[in-house]
Formats: C-alpha cells, structure tokens, sequence
C-alpha cells in the first residue's frame, strides 16, 4: 500500500488533480481511498456525482467520537474509489491543521485503513507543510508527496516551502518528494521552468498537465475528465501521471532554493523583472 500526499498552494488544482489521478487510478484497476485534507471539503466531490459529504469533524461535532460511524464518513465514489472529508474547524474557531489530526486519528480507530488498497491519498492545503497540515508525513501515513505547481511565482514560492517542510520531516522519518507536477497556468516557458526548478530542488517534472477547458465542462457535469470524456487528450494526460506514479522510483529529500536563487530564476525565465 503506497500512501502519498498532495501538496500545493490553495486553488493550483491540488482537488482537480488529485481526483483524476485516483479516477485513473481507479480505471487501471487499482483499489484507492482519497482523503481530503482541507477545511474547503470540496477534494473528493467529482467522485461523488457533485454531492458534498459530510465531514469526520463537521459527524465528530454532532455526535462526539464514539458517534461516528465509518458509513457516515465514508462514501463510495468513481470507479470504487473511498472518498473522505477531514472538514475543519468552524470558521474563526481553532486550528485547521488540528482537524487533519483528530480526522485520520478516528479514520484508523473505525478501520478505514483495514482494506487491501493499492494506493491512499491525502489532498492536503498548505503553503507551508506546519501544524497539523503536515500531520500526513510527519507521524509516518504518507512517505511519498508530490507538489503541484505552475509557472506562477506565487505557486513556486510555496512549492519551495514546502521542499522546505519536507526536509524538517525526513530528516526523523521516510517521507521523500517524488517529484512535482505542473498544473499549468500558461505562463510563458512554463514546462522549461518547472523542468529548472525540478531540476534545482533535486526532484524531477513527473507530469505537465496542460490549463484546458474540459475540465471546466466535467466539473459543470459534476464529474473527473476521466469519467466525463475519458477518450480527450487531457484524460489521456491524467492516465499518463497516474502511469509515471506507478512507475515512480524517484524519490528525494529536496534541496529547497534560497529566496535568491528563485527570483533569479524567475528573473531569467521573464517571469518577474529585475
Ligand atoms: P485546490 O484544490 O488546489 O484548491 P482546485 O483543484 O479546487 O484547487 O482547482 C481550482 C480550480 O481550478 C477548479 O475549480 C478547476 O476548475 C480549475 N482547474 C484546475 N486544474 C485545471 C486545469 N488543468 N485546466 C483548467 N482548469 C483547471
Ligand atoms: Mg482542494
């Protein structure tokens, strides 16, 4: 069983890719569980047809933990796939990250974790890898990340964060990068930067996934690109990253860059100016 976490700044499509890769996942005959990491719940709702579930906390609240029964929080999506919500704290009460904890903490007591998977994902929200949102490396679930990124300063900036986060946590546990995936934002030289950036960091570009409408048109539809048009050239490109994870031997303790070094890359590729 391979647990991996999705890391990447809020909005780069962090959700989007991840429910298309265990869709993907999920047609290769793999049998996977996706665990949305992020107070937004919104990570597994393309799975479910557009329905939005509740959430372990949002179950926690109103029943108290012994209340909670693993159905409630756990439903069955796309191609078979275990689809759950961490939730989060009401908004302006308590930490987020306190949440991912308590969540997967009660996911394992009602045997969430008892079933022959192939493969556990956490889609998880941060800029940073702190607090509870780094809970899925730092306490050993997930050994395996991979950042989504864009050519977007912004996106890189927090990329390079959390290469920073990463190198806290493996330095007393097995969590390794696998590499970082561009969710393109067309930005000019877009792949040859995140290729120098994957590069400079000690990873590799495991998939560029290009800024395409059909993704729009199935979330209208309430579905993953795999399911809503499955024989599209962005499908093919989802089955293609879900492929190169398969496949993956590659897997580092990044070397972040300094702010320095990052804006002059930025400066060279004509993203910013000097
Ligand atoms: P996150 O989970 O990182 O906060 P989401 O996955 O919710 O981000 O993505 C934000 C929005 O970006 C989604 O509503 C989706 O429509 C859009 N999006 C994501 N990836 C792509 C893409 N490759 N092409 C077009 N739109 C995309
Ligand atoms: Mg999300």
């Amino acid at each position: 069983m391979r647990q991996i976490a999705i890391y990447g700044k809020g909005g780069i499509g962090k959700s989007t890719t991840t429910q298309n890769l265990t869709a993907a996942l999920a047609s290769l005959s793999k049998r996977v569980m996706q665990i949305g990491c992020d107070p937004k719940a919104d990570s597994t709702r393309m799975l479910l047809g557009g329905k939005a579930q509740a959430t372990v906390l949002d179950t926690m609240r109103d029943n108290g933990s012994g209340g909670v029964k693993l159905d409630a929080v756990r439903h069955t999506g796309f191609g078979g796939i275990k689809c759950v919500e961490a939730g989060g704290p009401e908004p302006g009460v308590g930490c987020a990250g306190r949440g991912v904890i308590t969540a997967i903490k009660l996911l394992e007591e009602l045997g969430a974790y008892n079933e022959n998977f192939d493969f556990i994902f956490y889609d998880v929200l941060g800029d940073v890898v702190c607090g509870g949102f780094a809970m899925p490396i730092r306490e050993g679930y997930a050994r395996e990340i991979y950042i989504v990124a864009s050519g977007e300063l912004m996106a890189l900036y927090a990329a390079n964060n959390i290469c920073k986060g990463i190198v806290k946590f493996a330095e007393s546990g097995d969590a390794r990068l696998g590499g970082i995936i561009c969710n393109s934002r067309n930005v000019d030289n877009e792949k040859e930067l995140l290729l120098e950036f994957s590069r400079k960091i000690g990873s590799q570009l495991i998939q560029f996934i290009p800024r395409d409408n059909i993704v729009q048109r199935a979330e209208i539809n309430r579905k993953t690109v795999i399911d809503f048009a499955p024989d599209s050239s962005q499908a093919e490109v989802y089955r293609s990253l879900a492929r190169n994870i398969i496949e993956n031997r590659n897997f580092v303790i990044p070397e972040p860059m300094t702010m320095q070094e990052l804006e002059d890359m930025m400066v060279e590729f004509g993203i910013i100016e000097r």
